[in-house]
């Protein structure tokens, strides 16, 4: 079992962790993505960036992107952040972790540049834009499904769960230290998406697992 997007360890299987200031070092199963979120673009530092993806060749960068969650207008300096970020991935050789909530075309258009330079793309917390699935997987990018799935009234988005191409499938549940307890878990997710794909809990986390380790393949080589 993967969690490919979080903040904090779950108990059971590997984390993908982003910003994982409160997470020792060296917990097995943990890989770590160091990034400035696009809510606090004004925290960038370059320089700390540069020097925590040299001090741990097996991070990666994450999570970063644009949003327009929070407000209409994407401010130029958070651009500015997230293509330097990009940038950096790009020099470093690391995937990233990819926010674009309500703005994905913008996200991917960003991209675009590095397919083939950045290893490897996850676009945590998708939703609402299916028509980019293909460009996206064009790009070798992954897309994670998170707890929403198992939310009776998500019809669009278990539509979307049910049709994304199983290479390019994780799941994750972008737990933060203030997640309900009562969010569903990693085995929660895999049951409810293996159910709608009309296969198997087992199957699936079989294919999410390999999917999980080629996304960070380049960091584990
Ligand atoms: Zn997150």
């Amino acid at each position: 079992m993967t969690d490919s997007h979080c903040h904090v360890a779950g108990t059971a299987g590997r984390h993908f962790i982003c910003s994982p200031s409160a997470v020792p070092y060296g917990l097995p199963g943990c890989v770590r993505f160091f990034g400035c979120h696009p809510w606090t673009p004004e925290e960038f530092d370059e320089e700390e960036l540069r020097r925590l993806l040299l001090e741990h060749p097996d991070a990666g960068v994450g999570e970063i992107g644009l949003d327009r969650l929070k407000k209409r207008e994407i401010a130029p300096l958070e651009r500015e952040v997230f293509e330097r970020q990009l940038a950096i991935a790009a020099e470093f050789h690391r995937p990233v972790v990819l926010h674009g909530a309500k703005c994905w075309g913008e996200t991917l258009k960003a991209c675009k540049p590095y397919k083939g330079v950045i290893p490897a793309f996850l676009f945590h917390g998708f939703s609402r834009s299916t028509g980019l699935i293909p460009e996206i997987k064009d790009l070798g990018g992954f897309i994670s499904i998170g707890p929403a799935v198992a939310n009776a009234h998500a019809v669009n988005y278990m539509r979307m769960a049910a049709e994304i191409p199983s290479d390019m499938l994780l799941v994750e549940t972008d737990r933060t230290p203030e997640s309900p307890l009562d969010l569903p878990d990693i085995a929660q997710i895999t049951a409810r998406l293996a159910e709608l794909r009309r296969t198997t809990a087992a199957e699936l986390d079989a294919i999410l697992d390999s999917n999980a380790s080629r996304f960070v393949s380049s960091l584990l080589a």
